[in-house]
């Protein structure tokens, strides 16, 4: 893999101020295929004064020219789809075709979407005597994870620059790679210098500086709720917008009446895409009594499918997890199940047979889980089910809103009044109706735990935009 071995600031690469570097590791076979710099808080603050500079000019930029130039990046990022799979299926390790179909798909939907909303969006709304005007809020911050390393940089920087926001951006550390092909996309487009920076580097030096840098107006976060907290907290006492899209640990709801075949395998592919490494997968799947043991057997039949492998190889379905810090947890929270006295169906700790080089674990599926085992609490990021029974719909209600986090969810029934009128009672930012399909343009978003703002379509965009009031 080729890397830059600098920072992208103010429309050039430049060497970072120090000498560390981070290395990129293959989770599939474990070697080194890259270093990048370890950016500073230094480098941080010079990508933030480059930022601020191109600030004015940009905000006036009108909203027209600011929608062409992201349809541009929008086609270079089209344009370079293999070179985008073939990187993000080396520094994650996701099959070659999910790379190529969500990792690089998904991202050029999205910013085709701001394109066409920056063109279209009333930055100017008449209240009574008022005319409210809708500006940038300024120089962004972003802070991404690696597990839809591109997508998760895409929502942040195209609805920033759709509002006429500047941006400086800190990537994961095991995803660096596509993050800067994603800067060499924004040149390509033409966005002027400065609009988008890219700091490579760890998340408690250049991560922590650029949430901490004063000239900085807005932080918007995707992680862990850990870091996310500590986030909030800076933000907070600096009196700076934030936004957070945090863990999840959604429930998928089969109600009486369901097509219990369908919810049951869409709901173990949901799980196990991406290694279960999503922040919204459905990863406790909620079954009535009478049905779950049907449930159960198709669990296992269906898990049965995903045989994880060389993530490069074709018909792989599934390949290794991140690093070997998140094997390691994933194995421990199997473990944990076991020891909790939930029944594993499928899969266990341990690495998968013949795999023992790469991060891979078994994708895993356990019954008899009950609400309070921590496999039904905690986030595992990792491809692991946990099937849990239930009576009667209220006690599916209680278990569904019974943990920290509200991303996402699914809620399956004999029609969609029946699923909505569920769906209504659900505390959580997003709800699949009988296997709805994703929407670029739907708000997506944390209740409680699981964070504050959302992303994606007008809502996204709306984050980005502070109020006005002039008074006629
Ligand atoms: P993480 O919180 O450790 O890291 C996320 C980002 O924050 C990385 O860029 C990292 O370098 C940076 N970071 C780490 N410490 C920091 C600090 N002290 N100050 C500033 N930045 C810091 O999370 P991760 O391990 O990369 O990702 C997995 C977690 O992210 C999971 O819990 C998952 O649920 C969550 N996630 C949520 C969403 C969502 O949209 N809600 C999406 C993806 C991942």
């Amino acid at each position: 893999m080729t890397a830059h071995n600098a920072l992208y600031i103010d429309g050039e690469w430049r060497p970072a101020q120090g000498r560390e570097t981070i290395d990129v590791v293959n989770p599939a076979d474990e070697t080194v295929i890259a270093a990048v710099p370890a950016g500073s808080a230094a480098d941080v603050d010079a990508a933030v004064r480059a930022a601020r500079a191109a600030f004015p000019a940009w905000a006036a930029t009108p909203p027209a020219r600011r929608a062409e130039l992201l349809g541009a990046l929008r086609d270079q990022l089209r344009s370079r789809t293999g070179e985008i799979a073939a990187t993000v299926t080396a520094e994650l390790g996701s099959p070659l075709t999910v790379s190529e179909r969500v990792h690089a798909g998904v991202p050029v939907a999205v910013a085709g979407s701001y394109a066409e909303l920056a063109a279209t969006h009333a930055f100017e709304e008449k209240l009574g005597n008022s005319t409210v005007l809708l500006e940038p809020v300024g120089v962004v911050g972003a802070i991404t994870p690696w597990n839809y390393p591109l997508h998760q940089v895409v929502a942040k920087v195209a609805p920033a620059l759709a509002a006429g926001c500047t941006v400086v951006l800190k990537p994961a550390e095991d995803t660096p790679l596509v993050a800067q092909l994603f800067a060499e996309c924004t040149a390509a487009a033409g966005l002027p210098a400065g609009v988008f920076n890219l700091v490579t580097g760890l998340g408690p030096v250049a991560g922590q500086a650029l949430a901490e840098h004063p000239d900085v107006d807005l932080v918007s976060f995707t992680g862990s709720t850990a870091v996310g907290s500590r986030i909030g907290a800076i933000a907070g006492a600096a009196v700076k917008r934030v936004a957070l899209e945090l863990g999840g640990k959604s429930a998928n709801v089969i109600l009486p009446g369901a097509d219990l075949a369908k919810a049951v395998n869409v709901g173990v592919a949901n799980v196990f895409a991406n290694s279960g490494q999503t922040c919204s997968a459905w990863t406790r799947m909620l079954v009535h009594a009478d049905v779950y043991e049907e449930a159960v057997e198709l669990a296992t039949r269906a898990a049965a499918k995903y045989v994880p492998g060389d993530p490069t190889a074709e018909g792989t379905r599934l390949g290794p997890v991140v690093n070997a810090v998140q094997r390691d947890r994933v194995n421990g929270y199997i473990e944990r199940g076991v020891q909790e006295g939930a029944r594993p169906v499928a899969g266990g700790p341990g690495a998968p047979e013949g795999l023992e080089k790469g991060y891979y674990v078994r994708p895993t599926v356990f019954a008899d889980v009950t609400p309070g085992m921590t496999i039904a609490q905690e986030e595992i990021f990792g491809p692991v089910l946990s099937i849990l029974r239930y009576a009667d719909q209220d006690e599916a209600v209680e278990i569904a809103n019974g943990t920290v986090y509200g991303l996402a969810g699914a809620v399956w029934a004999a029609n969609d009044e029946s699923a909505v009128a569920f769906a209504r009672r659900l505390h959580t930012g997003q709800v699949d109706i009988n296997g709805g399909r994703f929407n670029p343009l739907a708000p997506f978003g944390g209740y409680k735990r699981s964070g504050v703002g959302r992303e994606l379509g007008p809502h996204g965009l709306a984050e980005y935009l502070q109020t006005k009031s002039l008074q006629f």
